[in-house]
C-alpha cells in the first residue's frame, strides 16, 4: 500500500521504522502544499495504524480492505476543508468525547482531521487537551499546508512529517492512469507546470484556462525574445485581472527557457520545446531570464500588483537581452 504513494520516502520511512519498533506515534501531523496528497498518505498511515498484517499496511487483511474503501468503522475523516464547520470547537469536543469509547474491531482507533490550519484557536485548543493525554490506542493523523497556521502547543505535541511533490517523471506517470485519456505530452507537461503537484496537475485537466496559459506562456516567450518592450507587455496584458494565472503563466515561460538552457548544452530536444528561439538568445541570456521570473514571483507572493509587476518585468527582460 505504501508503494501506491509515491516519492516521500523520508516521510515512509520514518513511519516504517516506527512501525517496526511498534512506536507508532499517537500524534503525527501531515505538512504540504495542496494538491501534494497529504490526505492519500494519511488514509494510508490510518490502514497501517488498524492492520492486523505483519508489514503494516499489508493491504490484505480485512483491515487494510475496509480502510481502502473508506468505511473501516474505527477510521474517522475529518475534513476541514469541506466545512469549518466540521473542524469548530464542538466538533472537536465530540471527538474528545468519541475517543474515550473503545474501538469497534481494530486495536487502534484513528481520527484524521485533513486540513486542520482551518480550526479555530478555541478548536485548537480543545483539541490540545486530548494530544496531551490520548486515550489508549488512540492516534490522530492531522493535516495542514503550513504548521505556522497552528498552535505551537498543537505543533510541539505531534510527530511532524513533510510531504512533498514527487518528482516530474513521476507525477506524468501517475497522472496518466489518473486521466488515461490525455497524451503523453499533455502529462509532461501538467507535471512540469505544477512542479510534481499531482492533484492540482489532475485537477488542470478539467480546467480550460490551463490550455490557455501553455499558448500564452508560448507567446510570451516568444514576444520575450523576438518583440518589443511594447509587444510583451501586450501579451502579458491578458492576465491583467487573473493573478493566479499570472503567476502559473510564468512558471511556464520559465520553463521554456531553462530547457533552451538545456538544448544549448546538448539536452535532447523535447517535443514541448519552442526551439524557433534557440538562434536568438544564449544560454547566458537565459539564465538572467530565469533569475528575473523568479523574483518577479517572489515579488508577486508579497503582493506586488499587475501594473507594477508587469511593467517590472518587461523593462528587466528586456534590458537583460540587450
Ligand atoms: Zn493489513
Amino acid at each position: 500500500m505504501l508503494d501506491s504513494f509515491y516519492g516521500n520516502n523520508l516521510a515512509k520511512t520514518t513511519l516504517v521504522l516506527g512501525w517496526k519498533d511498534g512506536r507508532l506515534p499517537h500524534a503525527v501531523l501531515l505538512e504540504g502544499e495542496s494538491g501534494s496528497g497529504k490526505k492519500t498518505f494519511a488514509k494510508i498511515v490510518a490502514a497501517a495504524a488498524v492492520c492486523s498484517g505483519k508489514d503494516k499496511p499489508c493491504g490484505i487483511c480485512r483491515h487494510c480492505k475496509k480502510a481502502g474503501q473508506g468505511v473501516h468503522p474505527d477510521i474517522m475523516l475529518i475534513d476541514g476543508a469541506q466545512s469549518s464547520k466540521n473542524v469548530n470547537v464542538d466538533a472537536i469536543r465530540d471527538i474528545r468525547a468519541s475517543a474515550n469509547i473503545k474501538p469497534n474491531e481494530a486495536e487502534r482507533k484513528v481520527y484524521i482531521l485533513a486540513d486542520a490550519q482551518n480550526m479555530t484557536v478555541q478548536a485548537q485548543n480543545a483539541l490540545l487537551k486530548v494530544l496531551e493525554e490520548p486515550p489508549k490506542g488512540v492516534m490522530f493523523i492531522l493535516t495542514c499546508d503550513n504548521h505556522s497556521r497552528l498552535l505551537e502547543t498543537i505543533v510541539s505535541r505531534v510527530t511532524m512529517l513533510r510531504i512533498e511533490n514527487p518528482p516530474i517523471s513521476i507525477c506524468a506517470q501517475v497522472l496518466h492512469t489518473l486521466a488515461p485519456e490525455h497524451s503523453e505530452q499533455e502529462y509532461l507537461m501538467a507535471a512540469e507546470v505544477f512542479e510534481g503537484n499531482i492533484g492540482k496537475a489532475a485537477a488542470s485537466f478539467h480546467d480550460e484556462g490551463f490550455i490557455k496559459i501553455i499558448e500564452s506562456s508560448k507567446k510570451i516567450a516568444y514576444a520575450a525574445v523576438r518583440g518589443t518592450e511594447y509587444d510583451l507587455l501586450a501579451e502579458l496584458a491578458e492576465f491583467e485581472n487573473d493573478k493566479e494565472g499570472f503567476a502559473a503563466c510564468l512558471k511556464r515561460v520559465k520553463i521554456v527557457f531553462m530547457d533552451v538552457i538545456k538544448r544549448k548544452y546538448g539536452g535532447k530536444k523535447t517535443p514541448l520545446g519552442q526551439c524557433e528561439l534557440d538562434n536568438y538568445i544564449s544560454a547566458l541570456q537565459c539564465r538572467r531570464i530565469v533569475d528575473i521570473i523568479e523574483e518577479m514571483l517572489r515579488m508577486m507572493e508579497q503582493n506586488m500588483g499587475y501594473p507594477l509587476a508587469s511593467a517590472w518585468l518587461c523593462s528587466q527582460i528586456k534590458n537583460a537581452l540587450r
